[in-house]
This record gives C-alpha cells, structure tokens and sequence, in this order.
C-alpha cells in the first residue's frame, strides 16, 4: 500500500509528518510512500533528502489519495474531500461529531494520535509527549529570552550574579523538560505538581520539590489513568499559597498544569501583581486558555508591573526538524503495530488496547468513544 505526506496547511505550520529517517523506516514495514512536493520545507527537509530515503515526490492530489495519509494536524473538509474512498488517515485531531461524520462519508479508517493511552507500551507512540516534551524544552529558551539576565550564576574579574531562580508548576513531560532544561542552563530550580508521585521525578531532575508550609495531600493523585484530578477547595487554597509565595522570588515562571486537557488556573492576577519587574511568566498551557489569569494565547505583554508574560501555543512548530522527527517516529512505531507481517498491509486488531483506543472511525463505522483504558 501506498503513504501519502501532504504538505500541512495550516498557516505557519512548519511540521512535517514525515522525515527521510522515518520514510526509511516505512519503507521497511512495505509501504510505498510519495511526499507531496515541498512537504518538509518547513522543517529543513528538502525533497531531495526524501527522494535519496526511497520516497517518490508528488503533487497534492497524489499525496491525498494515497490508501494511508499521515498528518500533523487535523484536516480540512476540503483536504477529506482529497482522500480516496476508504483511505486511512493517520492524525492529531478533535473528534467532533462534524469531524466523524464528513470521515464516515468516506469510508474512511481514522486515527487520532491524542488518543494513545498513557501505558508503557505506548509510549514509543505517544505524540502528546512528544510535543509536550519540546514544548519544555522551547519554553525554557523562550522565558530565557525574555528574562534580561543570565540563568546561570557568574564569577567574573568584573564581580557577581546570582543565579536565576525559575519555579515550574506542574512537573508532567513538559514540566519535567522545563526542569532539565533550566537547570542546565545553570538557573536555581523549584517545582510543584499536584500529584505526589512527581516530587521524587522532581529530585531526581535535582530540583527542589516545594511543599508550602504543610505536607502535600495525596489527594490529586487521579483515577488511575495517568491523568490529575481537579483540586478540592482545600487544596486548591493551600496551592493558591504556594504559587503566590514561589512567583514572588521567581524570575521565570513556567506553568504547565494540565487536567484531561484543560487548562486549571494556577496564577492569578494578584499573584502577577506581586511578582517583580523584570520577571517572566511562561504559560505552556496557553493552547487550552492559559494556566495564567492574564495570558494572552498566541501573544506576549507585559504588565503594568513589569512583568512579561508569554503565551505562544506553537512551541512544537519552533523546533520543526526535531518535532517532525520525533512525531513522525511516533507513528512508525503505531504503524508497527498494525503492519504486522511488515508488507505495507495494515491488519487492524480491535482486541489490542492501543489500537481500540485511537480507533475513530473504520471503513465508515464509528468507533469513538473508545472505552476506558487503565493506567497498567
Ligand atoms: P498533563 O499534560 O496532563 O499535565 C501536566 C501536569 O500538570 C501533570 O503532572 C499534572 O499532575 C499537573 N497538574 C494538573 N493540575 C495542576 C495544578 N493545579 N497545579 C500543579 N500541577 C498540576 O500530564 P503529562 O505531562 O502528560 O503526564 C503526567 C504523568 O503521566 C507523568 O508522570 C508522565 O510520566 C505520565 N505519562 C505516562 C505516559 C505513558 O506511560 N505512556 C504517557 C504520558 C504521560
């Protein structure tokens, strides 16, 4: 069977589904693949370099009809219209019921990435760590960027600085990637998360796990499937102090804290209006309405009090080459798992948890909700 790669069209997009390295590897599960023409521009990845890794290059209708099309992001009706009847499309994507039901007119077999359950056997597949992985690391730059000093304290002939102290709030993929990458960069390191469980990860990245003045409640710890739970009106008071007392002596802030999600308020605006000038906030949760009282998705402002808060969402796309790697082995690895006899056949195993669970729609069936999995 043939693997179509589009180029992506939404506007600034700079992802890419597919890389040479990984074409590579779909030629070895017996895929054919043909990469519309221009598709890894954004990422650095000339048609060339697909062509030399056994990919044909081709025009977007070519692309489309192929019998499997891997994306990145969720795909216009218009680009559904493109798809040949019966086609499996591989993709990040809300499943709304507008969504399933223009897939379902077309026969089509869809899998949305988001839904990979939070088990280890999926991790390999799992593209919201991926993103949320890059979105830590990039978040870090982007605070470092904005903060007007270095991270790392300095001895010079000329004298001393100190060290800047950025504070993570939520200490998942993302969090624990902000935490790794402040402290490599020399900056004094604290974090809060939630979740008990997370304190250990957080001394293990050699930061200093906060705790507030009492004990953390083992209360938020979810329902087993790997997801936090919202926080009762105790702990969210006893939070509430916490971050106040942590942003008052940060100097970059990185919030990531996510429920199933959605964004939870973790900084208010008063919160904001004790923090020093010159200070920074980073609100990776920006794309789900911001963990910040005052963010601004897809912007940076700064406040009366001077501080900066920066609100991008695109994090993934300002990494491109790295993104589309790792995405684009994501989703070899899902398609391992279904091309079992690796001669480009897809056998779909509706019994295999994974499979069961990105299953949106197959040849024209809906499929979604997909039942509960637990965290194993
Ligand atoms: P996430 O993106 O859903 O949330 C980010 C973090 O915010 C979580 O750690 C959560 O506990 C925290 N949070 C929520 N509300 C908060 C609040 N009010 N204040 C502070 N923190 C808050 O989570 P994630 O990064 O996807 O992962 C969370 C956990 O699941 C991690 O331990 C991760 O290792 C695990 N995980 C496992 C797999 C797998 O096994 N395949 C995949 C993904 C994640």
């Amino acid at each position: 069977k043939r693997i179509g790669v589009p180029v992506e069209g939404r506007v600034g997009e700079t992802l890419v589904a597919a890389t040479p390295r990984t074409v590579k590897q779909l030629l070895e599960l017996g895929y054919q693949v043909v990469v519309e023409a221009g598709a890894g521009e954004g990422a650095q990845f000339s048609d060339e370099a697909y062509q030399a890794a056994g990919a044909t290059i081709g025009t977007r209708p070519q692309a489309w009809a192929a019998d499997l099309v891997l994306r990145v992001n969720e795909p216009t009706a218009e680009e559904i219209g493109l798809l040949s009847d019966g086609a499996v499309l591989v993709t990040r994507m809300d499943p709304r019921p507008d969504l399933i039901e223009a897939l379902q007119a077309r026969r089509t077999t869809a899998f949305c990435l988001e839904a990979i359950p939070r088990i280890s056997r999926a991790q390999a597949m799992d593209v919201l760590s991926t993103m949320s992985n890059i979105s830590g690391y990039r978040g870090v730059i982007e605070g470092a960027e904005a903060y007007g000093g270095m991270f790392g304290g300095q001895v010079t002939a000329a004298g001393k600085t100190a060290p800047a102290t950025v504070f993570v709030i939520g200490a998942g993929v993302a969090g624990l990637a902000a935490i790794g990458t402040a402290g490599s960069l020399g900056a004094q390191v604290r974090a809060y998360d939630v979740r008990p469980e997370a304190r250990e990860q957080v001394h293990s990245m050699g930061a200093i796990f906060v705790t507030g003045e009492e004990t953390p409640a083992a209360a938020a710890a979810g329902a087993g499937d790997g997801y936090a739970k919202e926080l009762s009106d105790d702990e969210a008071a006893r939070t509430a102090r916490i971050y106040a007392a942590e942003c008052a002596k940060a100097d970059v802030v990185l919030t990531t804290a996510l429920v199933r999600g959605k964004a939870p308020r973790t900084i208010t605006k008063e919160m904001v209006a004790g923090m020093r000038p010159g200070s920074v906030i980073v609100d990776l949760a920006a794309v789900g309405g911001g963990n910040c009282e005052l963010t601004v998705p897809d912007q940076t402002i700064v406040t009366d009090n001077g501080v900066t808060i920066v609100g991008s969402t695109d994090q993934p796309s300002r990494m491109p080459a790295h993104t589309s790697q790792l995405y684009g082995t994501n989703i070899v690895n899902l398609l391992k798992l279904m091309t079992p006899a690796k001669d480009g056949v897809l056998v779909l195993d509706h019994d295999d948890v994974i499979q069961r669970a990105v299953t949106v729609t197959h040849e024209g069936t809906v499929f979604w909700p997909p039942p509960p999995v637990q965290v194993s």
